[in-house]
């Protein structure tokens, strides 16, 4: 096609690109984009720290309890930590609009904080986590909601009496 048929073509078609960010624009599905984190599902593992190749997710000491930290503008979007993740606490949204200001680099993070609590039955302070469920046989829901207050002391007593059936 020559160059006026070409033209021609273009300006009947219209444009071929989307008017973002003037305009709405498309997102593939299971595109992969900012991570989520759901504090009260998580065990505290650290498995997605030590998996995450970019160093982008940071577990540390709060005075409340254990910090959580993913860095969007360090991440690389690879999914490797909501892959690995034994509960779903991490979830790959499919939000990919992060352009952002360099002065709101230091905003660019999901936080969530897993909370400290007194342990039902030693009165102990420990992190509000979520029972771990990779037990054999898998805990019941009434079981996770009994491990659920207690300290990890508490819960592994708890689990070396607990009736197999
Ligand atoms: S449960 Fe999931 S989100 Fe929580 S520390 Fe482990 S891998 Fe990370
Ligand atoms: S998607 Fe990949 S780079 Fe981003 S936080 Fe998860 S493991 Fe790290």
């Amino acid at each position: 096609m020559n160059v006026l048929g070409l033209f021609w073509r273009n300006l009947v078609n219209g444009p071929a690109t989307d008017p973002y960010p003037f305009g709405p624009t498309v997102t593939q599905k299971r595109f992969r984009g900012r991570i989520e984190f759901d504090a009260p599902s998580c065990e505290g593992c650290k498995l997605c720290e030590r998996v995450c190749p970019s160093g982008a997710i940071k577990f540390s000491k709060d005075p409340g309890g254990l910090a959580f930290d993913c860095w969007h503008a360090t991440c690389v979007f690879c999914g490797t930590c909501e892959f690995y993740c034994p509960t779903g606490s991490i979830h790959q949204t499919d939000d990919w609009s992060l352009a952002h200001l360099q002065e709101d680099k230091y905003r660019m993070v999901e936080h969530g904080l897993i909370p400290n609590m007194t342990c039902s039955e030693c009165g102990a302070t420990a992190l509000d986590t979520a029972p771990m469920r990779n037990t054999r046989p898998p805990l019941t829901d009434e079981e996770v909601a009994t491990l659920r207050p207690m300290c990890p002391k508490c819960r592994a007593k708890f689990m070396k009496n607990r009736k197999k059936p």
